[in-house]
């Protein structure tokens, strides 16, 4: 039974000037004494304001009003959209829809991992994330990489990859300052599902062929058949071990999960190794007990009138997305009078320099801000970012960018510390994102890892759960021996950096809509891929997410792309100089659309999983 709950959070004493609030997890016991949250509209130097007087856009669809939950799965979708009819808010339905995609995505996303959940509330208006990535352990080092033979799948499978996993406690954290149902309430779709089990689909059963499934013997009795075959499409999947979890932690709290006995199960587990001594994860009880979540104040930046909203480091998502846009600022992407207008060369070709551009800033500049000093004023700052897009030609490709020195333009910060890191290189991952409005107007983007899919694979004994592998985000080699102080080196209990980039759009200063995307470094493409079909191309949400996307993750610039942009405009990017991959997909954008003026609300979700959207109240047949 659910509780009725107000509209939105318990009342708390507002802050205007937040920018971390720390919630650790010691003090469980505490509600939080304050609501955090950041000033609507908060703006960095060199950012417009939205005109008043610009109109709804018309990203529609399918109109509902009580509320839009847009998930990567169907049966997760449902656990959400319940909660929503029984009147829950959205913070109880991203709660549940979490805890549900560990039982029908275990290879995505899980309690073993981390994310970002952005939050709009619509009482006060305030948007911040809840921030439960991953922390390194105290015995952390910046060489423990290094010690593997920079052997990134071995180091990716052993327990040295292995993060303070966040995603329980930020959820939990989630709920109990802002949502108005339990943690066990919240659980019990996910207990459902584990135990009675679900029929698997078809991205389920092509990632079980993965040899990640095959390292460890939990693993591979759960996601294998018991001839040691790949699940198939349609394979009932029970999960009675995850189900006990669930319920261990509905009855006691988080605290079974960072101090009690989980606690000894994943520090025990993590000790797994494919690599002898060297990958040994160091991870101890002490270190779980000190895991702690914080309250983030997103990055906004504006673009032709909009503004928006998204992840500030340890995500390298805001700073990187919000640059390009005020570097594409100046070209008018959406007239093909011009030779622009979507999947045009030109569009195309200035999209590409932009994400060079920027990407070589992501690899110097950006890692966890606890422990580096981000430049984030100067990123953003209008001089220096015209600085850098004027190197964009529309004759040709420009020679490999190196970063800039944001540095002069950031004299608004405090004290700093100069501190470069060289580039990572990237590889890809599996994540995914959902979105969710209520009837009240409140909002979740929250996208959510164990890194790469199945994390490393290693599952902890009898209790049914993955651990992530998300300290291989962090540079393999520490650059300070290279003679860049490493902004994403390796450091204990610091975060390594996210390419996460749960978004939130404004006009106005009111939410209009809500999306992010898995894929590891594309993932800040594919918001930008989408901020732009929105913006400059007039789609609807829907052929937004259906449109296809450009990836560039590297000054270098090797183009990725989906199929669907026109020879034509691929034999031109050719022509101007850029190397052209051959089609696959990017991303899996899930996203709400929220008319505030009509009070509409609307849903998109991407095929490329199996996305599904349900709005309410359901159509009656
Ligand atoms: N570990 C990745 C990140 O935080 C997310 C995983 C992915 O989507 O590839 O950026």
């Amino acid at each position: 039974m659910i509780r009725r709950p107000p509209p939105y959070a318990p009342s708390g004493v507002a802050l205007a000037f937040v920018l971390a609030l720390v919630i650790a997890a010691p003090s469980w016991g505490d509600r939080p004494q304050e609501t955090p949250g950041v000033p609507p509209g908060t703006q960095l130097p060199g950012t417009a304001q939205a005109p008043a007087d610009a109109g709804p856009p018309s990203w529609t669809g399918k109109a509902f009003r009580e509320g839009v939950v847009a998930v990567s799965h169907p049966l997760a979708a449902e656990a959400g959209a319940r909660i929503l009819e029984n009147g829950g808010n959205a913070i109880d339905a991203a709660a549940a829809v979490q805890f549900a995609l560990n039982v029908v995505e275990p290879q995505f996303s899980g309690i073993g991992g981390g994310g970002f959940m952005m939050i709009h509330l619509a009482k006060t208006n305030e948007t911040f994330a809840v921030e439960s990535r991953e922390k390194a352990p105290a015995a952390a080092t910046p060489d423990m990489f290094v010690a593997t033979g920079s052997d990134f799948t071995g180091a990716s499978t052993s327990g040295i990859s292995v993060g303070l996993p966040g995603t329980l406690l930020g959820v939990a954290t989630a709920l109990r300052n802002w949502g108005t149902i339990s943690l066990g309430q919240a659980l019990a779709p996910a207990i459902t599902l584990a135990e009675q089990g679900f029929a698997i689909n078809r991205f389920l059963a092509a990632d079980s062929a993965s040899f990640r499934t095959t390292l460890q013997p939990e693993t591979h009795a759960l996601f294998r058949r018991p001839d040691g075959t790949p699940l198939q499409e349609g394979d009932l999947l029970v999960q009675p071990d995850l189900a006990r979890t669930f319920r261990l932690i509905a009855a006691q709290g988080p605290d079974v999960f960072y101090r009690g006995e989980i606690s000894h199960a994943i520090v025990a587990a993590q000790q797994r190794t494919q690599i002898g001594p060297t990958g040994v994860g160091r991870m101890t009880l002490a270190d779980l007990d000190q895991y702690n979540v914080k309250i983030r104040q997103p990055i906004t930046g504006d673009y032709r009138g909009f503004t928006l909203a998204s992840m500030s480091p340890p995500s390298s998502g805001a700073l990187t997305i919000i640059q390009m846009l005020k570097m594409l600022e100046r070209f008018p992407l959406g007239d093909a009078t011009q030779g622009f207008g979507f999947g045009g060369t030109r569009t195309l070709h200035v999209m590409i320099e932009a994400m060079r551009l920027a990407f070589a800033d992501r690899a110097v500049w950006m890692g966890d801000e606890d422990f580096v000093h981000v430049p984030k004023i100067g990123l953003l700052a209008k001089p220096y970012v015209d600085s850098r897009a004027a190197k964009i030609s529309l004759a040709s490709r420009m020679a490999t960018p190196a970063a800039g020195n944001p540095l002069p333009f950031d004299a608004a910060r405090g004290p700093r510390r100069l501190m470069l890191a060289a580039a990572l290189t990237e590889h890809p991952g599996h994540t995914t994102h959902f979105a969710i409005v209520d009837k009240w107007g409140n909002i979740v983007s929250y996208t959510t890892t164990i890194e790469q899919g199945w994390g490393t694979g290693i599952m902890v004994p009898g209790y049914g759960f993955l651990l992530n592998n998300e300290l291989t985000d962090f540079n393999f080699v520490p650059n300070v021996a290279t003679g860049n102080p490493g902004a994403n080196d390796v450091a204990p209990f610091k975060r390594p950096r996210s390419s996460m980039s749960p978004s939130i759009l404004l006009r106005n200063g009111t939410p209009i809509a809500a999306y992010g995307s898995p894929g590891g470094a594309t993932i800040i493409n594919s918001v930008l891929n989408i901020t732009l079909d929105l913006i400059d191309h007039g789609m609807t949400i829907q052929q937004a997410i259906d449109a296809p996307r450009i990836s560039v993750t590297s000054a270098g610039g090797f183009v990725s792309r989906e199929a669907g942009f026109s020879d034509a405009a691929i034999a031109g990017l050719q022509a101007l100089g850029h190397s052209v991959g051959s089609p696959a997909p990017i991303g899996s954008v899930q996203a709400v659309v929220i008319d505030l003026q009509t009070g509409k609300q609307y849903g998109g979700a991407d095929s490329r999983r199996e996305g599904t959207v349900i709005g309410l109240p359901r159509p009656r047949n």
